[in-house]
C-alpha cells in the first residue's frame, strides 16, 4: 500500500487528525493506498510555514528562484517514467498519455516559469517633461493553489510554478481523487533543496482541506481549476475577503466542422479531441457540429473509427481509452447517456460500461459513445458531461452554427475546421470562448493566455498573464 503524507515546512508529515482516506485505482476499482484526511489544523500549519518562508523567498534574486525551478524541472525529467506510471495508476489514463503529455508538460511548466521570470519586466509611463511613472510588480505572499483530477500533475504545476517564480510561497492541494504525483513532487522538492515552507502540499477533501485554504485570512490569492459549481462557492467565499481570484472552470466545447475542411486531418484530430483522456479534458470538444453536406460521410467514418478504439488496461501501448477516474464519475457519465436517450437521442456506438475481465473487471471503463438526433438546446447538449461522450449536430450556415456553438453557459474552448481562411477568421471572431483552435486541437504555446469566458472562468493563466496574477502592481510616480 502506498501511503501519502502531507508536505509541510519542508517535511513529509501525518495529518493532525491521524485519519486517512482510501486511494482507489480506477483500472481495478481497488484501494491501493491512503491519503491524509487533512483539516483546518493542517492548512493552518502549512500557511504559517508559507508565511514564515515568504520574506526570504521573495528576497532571493530572480536567478536564484529560477535555479530552484529549473532543478525541479530537471528532476521531473529524470523521474519521468515513475511519475507517468504513478499518474496512470492514480487516474486510470493510459500510461502512454501520461508519458507523452502529462509529465512532460509538468516538467515544461517548471522550466517555462523558471525561465519566464528571467524575462519578466514591468512598465513605465513617461509624462514627457513633467515626470515618469514606473510600475513595480511585487510578490504578494501566500498563494492558495487548488487543482482537479483530470490532468493531475500537469495542472497542479501550472499554478505552483508561476506562483513560486513570482516570489510567492504556496499552500497547494491536489485533488483527493488523484493525489499521488503531487506526493512524488514533494519528494522532488526535498531533493531539489527547495527551502522549507516555500511550497506546502496538503492532501484531503475539497470541502474540508480545500475550503480551509479558501477561507484562510493569510492567503490573499487563490488559483483554482475545477468544476463551475465549486468555482461559484469559492468566488462567493473569497469575494468578501477581497482575495485575488483566478478560476478555470468547466466547459462544453463546440467542434465546428465545415464541408471544406481537410477531412482526414480533421477526422484524426476529432477522435483525439473527443476521447483523449477518456474525454476528461476540460478542452475536449463534446459537441461536434457538422455542415449538413458532409454529415453522413462524417458520421459513417467517425463511428467506424470510434468502434475500433481499444478500451482497456492503461498499461498497454495500444490502449486508446483507459478507465474513467472514479465510480461516482462513471455513474454520472452513464446517467447522462440515459438522459440523452430520454431526450430522444440515438446512440450510434458505445453507450454503456465496457466489459472487462480478470483484475480489471471491477474497474471503471466506459465505451466511447457517439449520440445523434438531439437539439442543441437540450440538457445533454448544454451541460458538461466530462467523459467519453460526444453528440453530432448538423448545421446549414455560419450564422446557425455560431448561434448553436455560443448557446451554452460555458465559453472555454472551440475548434474550427475549414480550409477557407476568411471563414476561419470570421468564425473565430464570432465564437464566445477564451480559446479557438483552427484546424488543430490542444496545440499549446505556453506563452498564450489560457482560460474561459462566461461560466468557464475568470482570469487567464499562461505566459506573463500568470505572473501578473501572482504579483501586485504598484505605480511609483516621480515629478522631475
Ligand atoms: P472539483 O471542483 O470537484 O474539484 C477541484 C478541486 O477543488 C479538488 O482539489 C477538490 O478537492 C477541490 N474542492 C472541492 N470543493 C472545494 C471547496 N469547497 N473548497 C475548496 N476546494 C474544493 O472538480 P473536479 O471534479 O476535480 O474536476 C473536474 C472539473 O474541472 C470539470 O468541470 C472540468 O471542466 C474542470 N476543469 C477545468 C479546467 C480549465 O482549465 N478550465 C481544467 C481541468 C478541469
Amino acid at each position: 500500500m502506498e501511503k501519502i503524507l502531507n508536505y509541510i515546512n519542508g517535511a513529509l508529515v501525518e495529518p493532525h487528525s491521524g485519519n486517512h482516506l482510501d486511494n482507489i485505482e480506477p483500472a481495478t476499482g481497488k484501494p491501493y493506498g491512503t491519503i491524509p484526511d487533512s483539516t483546518k489544523e493542517d492548512v493552518d500549519q502549512a500557511t504559517a510555514a508559507a508565511k514564515a518562508a515568504f520574506p526570504s523567498w521573495a528576497a532571493l534574486s530572480i536567478q536564484e528562484r529560477s535555479n530552484y525551478l529549473l532543478k525541479i524541472a530537471e528532476l521531473i525529467g529524470q523521474n519521468l517514467e515513475e511519475l507517468a506510471q504513478a499518474e496512470s495508476r492514480d487516474n486510470g489514463k493510459p500510461v502512454k498519455l501520461a508519458r507523452t503529455v502529462d509529465i512532460p508538460r509538468a516538467q515544461a511548466n517548471f522550466h517555462f516559469y523558471g525561465t519566464a521570470i528571467l524575462h519578466y519586466a514591468s512598465e513605465s509611463h513617461s509624462m514627457g517633461e513633467v515626470g515618469i511613472n514606473y510600475t513595480l510588480r511585487e510578490p504578494i505572499g501566500v498563494a492558495g493553489c487548488i487543482s482537479p483530477w483530470n490532468l493531475p500533475l500537469y495542472l497542479f504545476s501550472w499554478k505552483i510554478a508561476p506562483a513560486l517564480a513570482a516570489g510567492n510561497t504556496v499552500v497547494a492541494k491536489p485533488s483527493e481523487v488523484t493525489p499521488f504525483t503531487a506526493f512524488l513532487l514533494s519528494k522532488i522538492c526535498i531533493e531539489a533543496g527547495l527551502p522549507k515552507g516555500v511550497l506546502n502540499i496538503v492532501h484531503g477533501l475539497g470541502p474540508k482541506a480545500g475550503a480551509a485554504i479558501i477561507e484562510h485570512e493569510d492567503i490573499p490569492m487563490i488559483s483554482f481549476t475545477g468544476g463551475t459549481a465549486t468555482g461559484e462557492w469559492i468566488a462567493r467565499t473569497a469575494a468578501p475577503k477581497f482575495k485575488k481570484l483566478s478560476l478555470e472552470l468547466g466547459g462544453k466545447n463546440p467542434n465546428i466542422i465545415f464541408a471544406d475542411c481537410d477531412f482526414d486531418k480533421m477526422l484524426k484530430t476529432t477522435l483525439l479531441s473527443s476521447f483523449a483522456n477518456q474525454g476528461q479534458i476540460c478542452l475536449c470538444g463534446s459537441r461536434i457540429l457538422i455542415e449538413r453536406s458532409i454529415y453522413d460521410l462524417f458520421k459513417t467514418e467517425f463511428v467506424k473509427r470510434v468502434k475500433a478504439m481499444k478500451v482497456g488496461n492503461p498499461k498497454e501501448e495500444d490502449t486508446k481509452l483507459g478507465a474513467v477516474v472514479s465510480k461516482p464519475h462513471m455513474e454520472k457519465v452513464l446517467s447522462y447517456i440515459e438522459l440523452a436517450k430520454e431526450e430522444g437521442g440515438t446512440v450510434l456506438t458505445g453507450g454503456k460500461q465496457a466489459e472487462m475481465t480478470g483484475e480489471f473487471k471491477d474497474g471503471y471503463y466506459l465505451e466511447p459513445t457517439v449520440i445523434e438526433g438531439l437539439p442543441h438546446t437540450c440538457r445533454t447538449n448544454q451541460e458538461e458531461i466530462f467523459g467519453p461522450v460526444v453528440t453530432l449536430i448538423p448545421f446549414d450556415s455560419e450564422e446557425e452554427v455560431l448561434e448553436m456553438a455560443n448557446s451554452t453557459k460555458y465559453g472555454l474552448a472551440s475548434s474550427v475546421w475549414t480550409e477557407n481562411l476568411s471563414k476561419a477568421h470570421r468564425v473565430a471572431k464570432g465564437l464566445h470562448t477564451g480559446i479557438v483552435w483552427v484546424n488543430c486541437w490542444l496545440l499549446r504555446d505556453l506563452r498564450t493566455p489560457f482560460g474561459g469566458v462566461k461560466s468557464s472562468g475568470v482570469g487567464r493563466e499562461g505566459g506573463f498573464e500568470a505572473l501578473q496574477f501572482f504579483t501586485e502592481p504598484k505605480n511609483v510616480c516621480i515629478k522631475y
